[in-house]
């Protein structure tokens, strides 16, 4: 067995765990995420060397940067742009690399058709991601890049450091303090054209950001739009005079945004109104993964192959529901796919078409031990079905693996009802429970007390929870719409 880990703080909004657990589904590979402190880095380090099991790390914010100092050796990127966001221990050896680099690069190719050696670019932001870029820009050979931060002097020093390296492009650094974005000449000189701009700040991730007015109140992004704004010429209108004092934004131009979670960010719908391609930062976040996965295992064959059902599995991670028998999971989830547009699976359906039995009848003739191995095997066929609202069985999560694989890989929402509620929706649906089966009603209600506290501290890990007992099938279904987050 091989393992890998994600550590950061926090760590619980990474995607890395579902990338890895669906990049190695069937593999003798696992995958854990874990919240590290900056005062327990070092010790977690030393654990990680010393367990022979453990591959690679990837590290997150905010340890890109601290973790160095506990490396035995560097690869260039990491020596130039002083972050690391993965580790690789082959001999006994750490290793540092920074595949954001290569995820930029990756997406920058994908998108920008033709080259971009001697063309202009902006950077907004200066932090552990700009970074990367700007060494992705010095690669490719920009002519002009301009970084455009809030802090001044953190965008001075890195235009510095990248003058250094990368001598062959202008780097500029470009605070600009008109908060009101009128003196739009602090951004462009006349005849002035770029062909790419990217935010490299976390401006927008926020919903309260989501709309276009909030987000015009950020004072860095109403500076570089509005400067857009005053100075920009279109095609039509490019007289000889017009393009000495106006700018231009040239064709093909990409506008890309770090920020993958939301993908459809308003930086990025701002850019498409200026006929910009927008491009989001999902495809980085999958770009750099499947290079840490080539530094831990060498190429795998294929591997490219993987990019698109990846993408389109993080974008509908699977949604499983759970809670006690007579919950309403069935129900539940059959509204609830149909006003999302999911597919729909019940695991108990499917254990019972596999099986050409009853859920009654495995128990009855097999025993509970041996329908729980049956249900994990029919489990994992269909776990890393995206687009699929599951429902699980009463009893599904008394499994760890299978519980540990679906926080990992999707989002788990939890029908709370009372046991009182449960015993009268199972006495009106006269259907066989064969965990109650031949007990009387008192009997019956005391076991489903029982059973519901044996399991519920399993449902509670669940990130959406919903109190089911005065609600329709219709209710819980809309409560449960409303609280999503991908
Ligand atoms: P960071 O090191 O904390 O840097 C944040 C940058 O944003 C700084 O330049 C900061 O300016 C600026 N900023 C923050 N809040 C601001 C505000 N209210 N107004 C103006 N500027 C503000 O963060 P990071 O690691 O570079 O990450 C930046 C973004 O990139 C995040 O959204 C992250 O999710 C994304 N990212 C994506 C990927 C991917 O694979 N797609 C990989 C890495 C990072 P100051 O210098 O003035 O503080």
């Amino acid at each position: 067995m091989s393992k890998a880990a994600v550590i950061g703080k926090p760590i619980g909004h990474s995607l890395s765990p579902a990338i890895f657990t669906f990049l190695s589904h069937e593999q003798n590979f696992q995958y854990s995420s874990q919240e590290v402190d900056a005062t327990e880095l070092p010790q977690f380090i030393q654990n990680f060397r010393n367990d022979s099991e453990m591959v690679g790390l990837n590290v997150t914010i905010p340890h890109k940067e601290l973790v160095i100092d506990h490396l035995d050796e560097l690869s260039p990127e990491v020596r130039v742009t002083g972050a690391s966001n993965v580790i690789h221990k082959s001999q006994g050896k750490l290793t540092g690399y920074n595949t954001d680099i290569c995820g930029i690069l990756m997406t920058l190719k994908n998108h920008h058709k033709g080259s971009l050696s001697g063309k202009r670019a902006w950077v907004l932001g200066a932090g552990g991601a700009a970074r990367a870029v700007l060494y992705a820009l010095g690669e490719l050979k920009l002519g002009q890049v301009d970084v455009v931060n809030r802090t001044a002097e953190r965008s001075l020093k890195l235009v510095k450091q990248m003058k250094q390296f990368f001598p062959s492009t202008e780097w500029r650094a470009v605070s600009g303090s008109d908060e009101t974005g009128k003196d739009a000449s602090i951004y462009f000189e006349p005849g002035d054209s770029f062909s790419l701009i990217i935010n490299a700040t976390p401006l927008g991730m926020s919903a309260d950001l989501l709309k276009r007015d909030a987000f015009y109140s950020i004072p860095l992004f109403i500076r570089v739009f509005t400067a857009m704004e005053t100075s920009k010429i279109s095609d039509e209108e490019t007289s000889a005079e017009q393009k000495k004092t106006g700018f231009r934004i040239e064709k093909g131009a990409v506008a890309f945004d770090l920020i993958y979670r939301p993908e459809n960010t308003p930086f990025l719908n701002i850019a498409k109104q200026y006929g910009l391609i927008p491009v989001g930062g999902l495809e980085m976040l999958v770009e750099q993964a499947l290079a840490a996965w080539k530094i831990w295992f060498g190429p795998v064959p294929n591997m490219d192959a993987q990019k698109t059902p990846l993408l389109n599995f993080l974008r509908n991670r699977p949604i499983f529901l759970t809670g006690f028998m007579g919950a309403g999971k069935s129900t539940v989830g059959k509204i609830l796919s149909q006003r999302l547009s999911r597919d729909f699976l019940d695991l108990d359906r499917v254990i019972e078409a596999k099986e050409n039995k009853t859920i009654g009848q495995i128990f009855e003739e097999k025993g509970e031990a041996v329908f729980r191995e049956i249900e994990f095997k029919e489990f994992k066929k269909y776990f890393l079905s995206p687009n699929t609202v599951l429902a699980l069985g009463g009893g599904t999560l008394l499994n760890p693996q299978i519980r540990s694989l679906i926080l990992k890989v999707g989002t788990l929402i939890y029908l709370r009802t009372k046991p009182e509620t449960i015993a009268k929706r199972i006495k009106s649906q006269n259907q066989v429970r064969p965990l109650l089966t031949s007990l009387g009603d008192l009997e019956q209600e005391a076991k489903i007390e029982t059973l519901l506290k044996e399991r519920e501290s399993f449902y509670l890990q669940a990130q959406v929870q919903v109190d089911t007992d005065t609600l329709t099938p219709e209710e819980i279904s809309d409560q449960i719409s409303e609280r999503l987050v991908y």
